[in-house]
């Protein structure tokens, strides 16, 4: 069934990688090439089969094509898994038989780390081909761009909602106080907002009390606070059943992937009048500043390019009220049509 699938959600590529010598199997995936190279991560992943495998690089390499359409970037999408045990399977003679099969893609798949991967793993791919990107000794970590792409995002939905995007005065609550979480909560502090704040770990929540003034609560309290924005930074799959009937937030807005624990999740807040920016469209930070190292880093650019995400959303909550559908469907039409007139432009002239 896999050409069906490729051909239902418009696939150009799988690729199967095996190395005798270091037992490489790795899959490739690209989902779209309209608007340039297909970026994505290399993933190392104990998997139970073959299958599971195989979805998980189409349904990744998809997601990258709508992340970086949505993000404003020529690249397409697409996105490696390796099927193997990261603590034990890792060698320099299977990272470079990897890069040799990235080579071969001659550019249009380019790679980077991801889970399971690291920045050392990239550099063994890096000695077999110019097509991997997040290498040690450049651009670092990419969390405060994100942060900051987040804090932009946030601004572009108080504007919507209360008709000014400045969070002075603005209760936030921030779930997860990690690499993400603490930057934006940082932000937050400099422009006037207050914070709600929670995580597992009790120095991260001290730091930022110590810091920044936040009041902390237990983690599973985080969901009921009286704030104007809920900003998920932990964990995926937070507006769910459970939590929607706690929430007293007008928006919500984080960097956590897959925010949404089902589409219909997405279609429920709306409903409630809650506003939720599309997880992908407000945390492509990270992504903007890897795009960067593509073209040549240069701080002032990336940050440049991050702050646009504040038209992103605003687009976003436009096409969401054109068509009247909720805002993670908004994301995905504008990636779409992106796509679709680049395409046809490009193919014109
Ligand atoms: P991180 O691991 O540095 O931080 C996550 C924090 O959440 C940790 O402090 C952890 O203790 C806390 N946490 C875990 N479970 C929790 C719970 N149940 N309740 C409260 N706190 C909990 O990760 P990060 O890099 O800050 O990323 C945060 C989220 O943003 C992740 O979902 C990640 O996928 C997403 N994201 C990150 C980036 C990036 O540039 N780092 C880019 C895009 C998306």
């Amino acid at each position: 069934k896999k050409f069906e699938y490729m051909e239902k959600y418009d696939y150009e590529q799988l690729v199967f990688c095996y190395d005798k010598t270091s037992g490489l199997k790795a899959i490739i995936c690209i989902h779209d090439t309209t608007l340039g190279p297909a970026l994505g991560g290399t993933r190392m992943w104990v998997y139970e089969n073959e299958d599971d495998a195989i979805l998980d690089a189409l349904r990744l390499a998809r997601g990258m094509t709508y992340k970086a359409a949505a993000a404003g970037l020529n690249l397409g999408g697409g996105k490696t898994v390796i099927m193997g045990d990261p603590k034990k399977d890792k060698s320099e003679e299977l990272w470079r038989a990897f890069g040799r099969y990235v080579q071969s893609l001659n550019g249009r798949y380019i790679t980077a780390e991801d889970v399971g991967t690291s920045v050392e793993d990239m550099d063994y791919v890096a000695m077999e081909t110019d097509y991997v990107t997040g290498l040690s000794g450049t651009s670092g970590d990419p969390s405060p761009m994100t942060a900051f792409g987040v804090y932009k995002g946030m601004k572009a939905c108080c504007k919507e909602v209360y008709g000014s995007d400045s969070l002075e005065g603005k209760v936030v609550a921030v779930q997860g106080l990690g690499h993400v979480g603490y930057y934006l909560c940082k932000h937050i502090h400099e422009e006037g907002g207050k914070l709600i704040v929670t995580d597992i770990d009790q120095e991260r929540i001290d730091k930022v009390v110590k810091e920044f003034g936040a009041t902390a609560v237990a983690p599973d309290e985080i969901y009921g606070v009286e704030c104007d924005i809920f900003a998920p930074c932990a964990l995926g799959a937070v507006v769910n059943d459970e939590t929607i009937p706690q929430f007293k937030c007008r928006i919500i807005a984080g960097a956590a992937n897959n925010v949404l624990k089902e589409e219909r999740h997405g279609d429920i807040i709306h409903e409630k009048g809650i506003l939720y920016a599309p997880d992908y469209v407000i945390n492509a930070g990270g992504l903007i500043n890897v795009y960067h190292e593509l073209l040549g880093y240069n701080r002032d650019n990336v940050l440049r390019d991050v702050a646009k995400i504040y038209d992103r959303i605003l687009k976003v909550i436009e096409i969401s009220k054109r068509d009247n559908i909720p805002t993670y469907k908004a994301a995905d039409i504008m990636a779409e049509e992106r796509i679709e007139k680049m395409g046809r432009v490009r193919s014109n002239y």
